[in-house]
């Protein structure tokens, strides 16, 4: 008989988009005359950068001949892709990260998800609250989490991030084994200065415990004074894995490519105690499991180093910040306190009090804005609503006009 993996029935039962999808879906059909404006799903909307198509289309070209055509690739990444990565993204921030330590992949939710599988089935996991559901979920798939009783799973540390702490996650009272954070922060926008971080690589070099760090927004960061990468912080290396993503940062969303970053440093330990390396273990997992990704997108993903990319990309950025600047100042004149959207896309909104599929319902009906309701992401997340900055300057502008009207 061929029995299922039963932990897939500790899942929470429904998606968050596909719920919000389903009350849209239903607001359209009764009121067909008042389109709605989708602040809601982190999903960019913008083009990708002139210099990406041409390294795209140069890919597809050499794909058409015979001479310049490419088969499998390395499941690690093209080296022109790896060595252009270490260098801008890390060696020019003053970080030590080398081209071999950098798997390319198709996107940071693959590798976020992916990586538990590396783990011991019961070591103790911590995870911020509100989260990014795929590092809970996961762990749920993989039977780490026990059952899910009163909103939450019985054997996961959760790390409540309020307005109280800053919306940062606190260390854990008891010890922990693997802990998973994400600065800039999606939902809430956060951020983490270096002092922040050296508190955790100092927690995690004390404890054998390793840091998952997710940097998927790192190009949101305006504030020069802010790490962009865990590895700026001295001792990161031992200590932790470093997940990033060409999609928020260059639009590839739908093209597909991220990478993450395994330092040759970085230890776990077997049930004896003997070190084991994790890069080792990575890329025989990444040589069984994963065969690269394609060659045209590699050329299109090493275009966003060019100097035409880079300043293409900036722009790019620079406009959804400009959303994201209009979005907290409109909320925060209405009278809501926020957090993020000054190094980051989303804006996290203080609901006062109400509870955030309510928060959420206002908006679709009185205004036709979409936005993510907070309990979506977890216990912590209500009362909030996440805001998204992606989106067009226009929609934006009038997303906002019609809140303005729909709360005064
Ligand atoms: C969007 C996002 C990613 C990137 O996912 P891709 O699979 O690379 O598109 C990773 N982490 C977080 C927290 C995100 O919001």
């Amino acid at each position: 008989m061929i029995r299922a993996n039963e932990n897939y029935n500790k899942l929470k039962a429904s998606y968050l988009f596909s719920d919000i999808a389903k009350r849209v879906e239903a607001f359209q059909n009764n009121h067909p005359d008042r389109p709605v404006i989708r602040l809601g799903i982190g999903d960019v909307t913008h083009a990708l950068p002139k210099a990406v198509i041409r390294g795209f289309q140069t890919g597809v070209d050499e794909m058409a001949r015979d001479a310049t055509f490419r088969g499998y690739g390395p499941e690690q990444g093209y080296a022109f892709l790896r060595e252009k990565i270490a260098a801008h993204d890390f060696q020019a921030r003053g970080a030590e990260v080398s081209a071999d330590e950098i798997f390319v992949s198709d996107g940071a939710k693959c590798d976020s998800g992916n990586f538990q599988e590396l783990f011991a089935d019961d070591i103790r996991i911590a995870i911020p609250d509100p989260v990014y559901p795929v590092y809970l979920d996961t762990n749920v798939m993989a039977g780490r989490t026990g059952e899910f009783k009163d909103g939450r799973y019985e054997s996961v540390v959760y790390m409540d991030c309020l307005k109280e702490n800053g919306f940062l996650p606190e260390l854990p009272e008891q010890e922990v084994d693997l802990i998973y954070l994400c600065f800039p922060n999606n939902p809430t926008g956060s951020t983490a200065t270096k002092a922040e971080l050296e508190k955790w690589v100092e927690y995690a070099r004390e404890n054998k415990a390793l840091i998952l760090f997710d940097a998927a927004y790192e190009s949101f960061i305006r504030d020069e004074s802010l790490p962009r990468s865990i590895y700026e912080i001295k001792g990161a290396r031992e200590v932790a894995v470093e997940f990033r993503s060409f999609s928020k940062t260059a639009g590839f969303t739908g093209t597909r490519c991220g990478f993450t970053v395994v330092p040759k440093e970085c230890m776990i330990f077997s049930g004896s105690g003997e070190k084991i390396s994790l890069h080792a273990m990575w890329n025989r997992r990444q040589s069984t499991k994963f065969n690269g990704v394609s060659y045209p997108v590699q050329k299109a993903a090493e275009a966003v180093y060019s100097k035409e990319g880079q300043a293409e990309v900036k722009k790019l950025i620079d406009a959804y910040m400009e959303n994201a600047d209009i979005v907290r100042r409109t909320m925060n004149t209405l009278g809501f306190d926020t957090v993020g959207g000054e190094n980051s896309p989303y804006i996290w909104v203080d609901g006062q009090g109400r509870d955030s599929w309510d928060f959420f319902d206002l908006l679709l009906n009185k205004a036709s804005v979409v936005c993510t309701p907070g309990g979506g992401f977890g216990k912590c997340g209500n009362p909030y609503i996440r805001i998204s900055a992606f989106n067009s300057l226009e929609n934006v502008t009038t997303a906002m006009e019609r809140v303005k009207e729909a709360l005064r």
